[in-house]
């Protein structure tokens, strides 16, 4: 590992690739990308369930979204890398009058940035999901330009495209503390030695408040247990499903080979790191699937994960450099919703770095907004 670089990046989640990616694109000089594991995006990112939606309830992460997909739909052009993004769209699907009225004033803010979302009475809907049952539901939003992708595939491509340009990633290579100077970290301590660096860009995911206590600072990002299943092949599972959104109950299902991913959000967790599976959250998983879609009665589960939300107390991402420490800079946080937002993610903070005007205006994603009282929450996260 070099002893010198002109910015460290801790993390090598699809955050930090796309960081280095788009840093290494604009030539800023010696990238270096610290990944504790012997793989890159051995947490989260491997993890992630692959929904790409511009969906939201605020206006910086609809933007956020919206740079994204852009930036998947070329993806191929960029990094010379064919990772698939599958527009198959995305549908939240409302029964409660609570619900109806939040989304009606989220698909209006959606509209104005520019997002095509249609309202669907229940009787649109089965067009789109005929695998859902729809006696409940009072309407569904549905965005066509959301979809999937492999977060793999992407990772994938930022990495071979980084490697390319010259980025250094050291594996099993674990930050372990910082040396300081006058508020700046002027060191970074790792398992494989120092390196010094004049920016350090805190990238490690539901690690990231760790760094942070390293740093001597407060990173109010905490881990949580989120667990998906995927079933055996069905034979209504078709190629133009769209990701599906119980909002009432937060259960989630999409296609996945020939079966379907389902997915839910267990609000009951504590924070914890821990990533085993717990066989409550998956009948939890299960009971609410099989109350939204009948027709899984006779699937099989093939598979179960669990893996870590990275999360902030209003669920939006951390975007910024740190209020105490000069030199240190988040991209992090992004509360489950970190794979979609990766792209932007990577090029705001290129902006941000060079002096370049932003394609997205951050301001709501600013470290010092714990401190500054700023209370807005997003509140469509799954
Ligand atoms: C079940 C599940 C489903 C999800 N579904 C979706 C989805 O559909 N769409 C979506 O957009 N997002 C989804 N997410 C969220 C998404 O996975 C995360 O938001 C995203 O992967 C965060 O990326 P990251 O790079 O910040 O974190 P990570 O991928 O966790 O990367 C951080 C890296 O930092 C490394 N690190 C930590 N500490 C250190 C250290 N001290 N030294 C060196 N390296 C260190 C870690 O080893 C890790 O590899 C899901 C997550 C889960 C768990």
């Amino acid at each position: 590992m070099k002893k010198n670089a002109d910015v460290v990046i801790i993390g090598g989640g699809i955050i930090g690739m796309a960081v280095a990616f788009y840093l290494a694109r604009e030539k800023y000089g010696d990238i270096v990308l610290l990944e504790k594991e012997k793989f890159l995006g051995s947490w989260s990112t491997s993890k992630a369930a692959g929904g790409i939606r511009a969906q939201f309830s605020i206006k910086v992460n609809i933007e956020m979204s919206m740079l994204s997909e852009r930036m998947f739909r070329q993806f191929e052009n960029d990094t010379g890398y064919n990772a698939v993004f599958d527009q198959v769209g995305y549908m939240f699907l409302l029964s409660r009058d609570e619900d109806v009225e939040a989304f009606t004033r989220h698909v209006e803010l959606q509209r104005s940035c520019g997002l095509d979302v249609k309202v669907l009475k229940p009787d649109e809907i089965s067009q789109y999901a005929p695998h859902v049952r729809t006696d409940d539901l009072q309407m569904a939003t549905l965005c066509l330009e959301d979809g999937l992708g492999d977060p793999h595939e992407f990772l994938s491509g930022y990495e071979h495209a980084a490697r390319k340009m010259g980025v250094e990633i050291a594996l099993e290579t674990e930050v372990t503390g910082f040396d300081f100077e006058g508020g700046k970290i002027t060191t970074v301590k790792t398992s494989q030695g120092d390196i010094e660096a004049p920016i350090v860009i805190n990238a490690a995911g539901a690690f990231s408040g760790k760094i942070g206590e390293m740093a001597g600072t407060d990173v109010p990002v905490k881990p949580y247990r989120r667990q998906c299943v995927t079933t055996g092949p069905l034979d209504f599972v078709k190629p133009t499903f769209p990701m599906v959104v119980d909002v009432a109950t937060g259960l989630y299902n999409h296609k996945e080979s020939k079966g379907l991913l389902l997915g839910w959000a267990d609000g009951s967790q504590e924070s914890s790191f821990d990533v085993s599976i717990d066989p409550d959250y998956t009948d939890g998983i299960l009971e609410r699937a099989l109350d939204r879609m009948p027709l899984l009665e006779t699937a099989e589960v093939a598979n179960v994960w669990a893996g870590l939300y990275e999360t902030t107390p209003d669920h939006r991402g951390i975007i910024g450099y740190d209020p105490k420490v000069e030199n240190l800079f988040h991209v992090t946080g992004f509360s489950g919703h970190g794979m979609m937002h990766a792209p932007a993610a990577g090029i705001v903070t290129m902006e941000t770095l060079t002096g370049k005007p932003r394609s997205v205006d951050i301001a709501d994603l600013a470290p010092t907004r714990f401190q500054d009282g700023d209370t807005a929450i997003e509140t469509n996260v799954i």
